[in-house]
């Protein structure tokens, strides 16, 4: 082949392969802006950030950053970087618009996974539902050209009768390759029965002998207390029945058991009793679909969900929750933002800035809520190399263009995001 004929297949195979990826591929650095990395550090002014093959290089002030030769550079002095967020309880899945039972399908999780992504919601922990080509998505994205929401899975989320079933649940998700095992042990407001505590215990017991950690879906404290003693891992909703009590919090601290909110699962199950306040901000309408909007505000769903009775126990239960929420914080309690997305009516993407609004609400400061968005739930999911902008984590961040320290509501001033240092595309 002649150098010619070399060079032009060489550069067809760069165009091909390189430009609609848009990889990220040498350094940039971002120069100028105030880092909040996600640690317990305090916000950094007039910063330096490295970005080499997806990953950070260096980060610290203007004076201690050496900027690699041939680095392209990024001015985003006024601006402000974060991690990008990580939503420890959602789902992705089959949903399609208000319809649940849509196709469980690669397009359709990376649809979800684009709009996780382009809110800044650069980790979805799904916990539960999840099939084949969730795990296939889950085990391509340790790559330097990712661009949307990474993804963990949970797989079928156990339940059965029967011990075996259950064991046999358990091993086919480990054998999946499952992050998390995810049951439930409630009754949905008296409406159904609750796993049995044999049931459950040999649930714990085949997940831990997989080596995997349990999520559980509760309501009650006494659930709450009785999963701690049996060993399980992670509180995936808040306890909405009463206040948390000290014995609670002496358990849940010695095991170190994180506890994951999902304050807007409880304001999906009344909201569209009326029409939202939300229907209106410009950053939820960036990406609604008016069909969706126009379906929920049908005279018959609103009055059905007024009456119904679920929707005004939710109701009063959100006011115990964050209620919890400001307890377990002011106890050191390790929360993880979560919001049980990804089911219709529940917006991913947008319901995520609502949750970080709500635990603000609950009495966390901005800088707290911004951490259990990143570091934290990056440790409570057990993810060391995501949740905080420290040299050898992947790139995913956001730069927004006013301070979410001081005010949370600002994480929706969000203008780009980076998921293994490239830019998330828009539609
Ligand atoms: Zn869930």
């Amino acid at each position: 082949m002649t150098i010619k004929k070399t060079l032009l297949v060489w550069f067809t195979f760069a165009l091909v392969c390189v430009n609609p990826v848009l990889a990220n591929e040498g350094t940039i650095a971002f120069i100028g802006g105030t880092i909040i990395d996600g640690t317990d550090a305090e916000p950094l002014p007039d910063s330096v950030l490295v970005v080499t093959d997806g990953r950070v290089r260096s980060v610290g002030p203007r004076a201690a950053v050496s900027i690699p030769e041939g680095a392209e550079v990024i001015d985003v002095s006024g601006k402000y970087l974060m991690p990008g967020m990580i939503n420890a309880h959602g789902h992705v899945g089959a949903t399609d618009g208000l319809d649940a039972n849509g196709e469980y399908s690669t397009e359709n999780l990376m649809r979800q996974l684009g709009l996780y992504a382009r809110y800044g919601i650069t980790t979805v922990n799904s916990l539960g539902g999840d099939e084949a080509a969730g795990f296939a998505l889950r085990n391509e994205q340790y790559r330097s050209s990712l661009q949307r929401a990474r993804l963990f899975v949970a797989g079928s989320v156990i339940a059965g009768a029967d011990e075996q079933v259950i064991r046999d649940q358990v091993n086919r998700n480990a054998d999946m390759g499952a992050n998390f095992i995810k049951t439930r042990i409630d009754d949905n407001l008296g409406a159904t029965q609750k796993m049995s505590r044999p049931l459950f215990e040999a649930l714990v017991e085949q997940a831990h002998m997989r080596r995997l950690p349990v999520a559980v879906h509760l309501f009650y404290l006494d659930d709450a207390k009785y999963m701690l003693e049996v060993g399980a891992d992670l509180i995936a909703h808040s306890i909405r029945d009463l206040p948390v009590d000290r014995e609670f919090i002496a358990a849940v601290a010695e095991q170190g058991v994180c506890y994951i909110p999902t304050l807007t699962r409880e304001v999906s199950t009344f909201v569209y009793e009326d029409v939202p306040e939300f229907f209106s901000d410009p950053y939820f309408l960036k990406e609604a679909d008016p069909q969706v909007m126009a379906q929920l505000q049908t005279p018959e769903r609103m009055s059905r969900m007024a009456n119904s009775r679920a929707a005004q126990a939710y109701k009063a239960g959100l006011e115990v929750a964050l209620a919890n929420v400001g307890a377990l914080h002011a106890a050191d309690i390790p929360i993880a933002m979560g919001t049980d997305t990804g089911p219709p009516a529940r917006f991913q993407g947008y319901f995520e800035h609502m949750e970080l609004q709500l635990m603000a609400d609950a009495g966390m400061s901005p800088l707290d809520v911004i951490r259990s968005a990143t570091g934290v739930a990056a440790d409570c999911i057990g993810m060391s190399d995501i949740g905080t902008l420290e040299p050898g984590r992947w790139a995913d961040f956001s730069i927004l263009t006013a301070n979410p320290a001081v005010d949370i509501a600002n994480t929706k001033t969000i203008e780009t995001v980076y998921i293994a240092g490239n830019r998330v595309p828009q539609p």
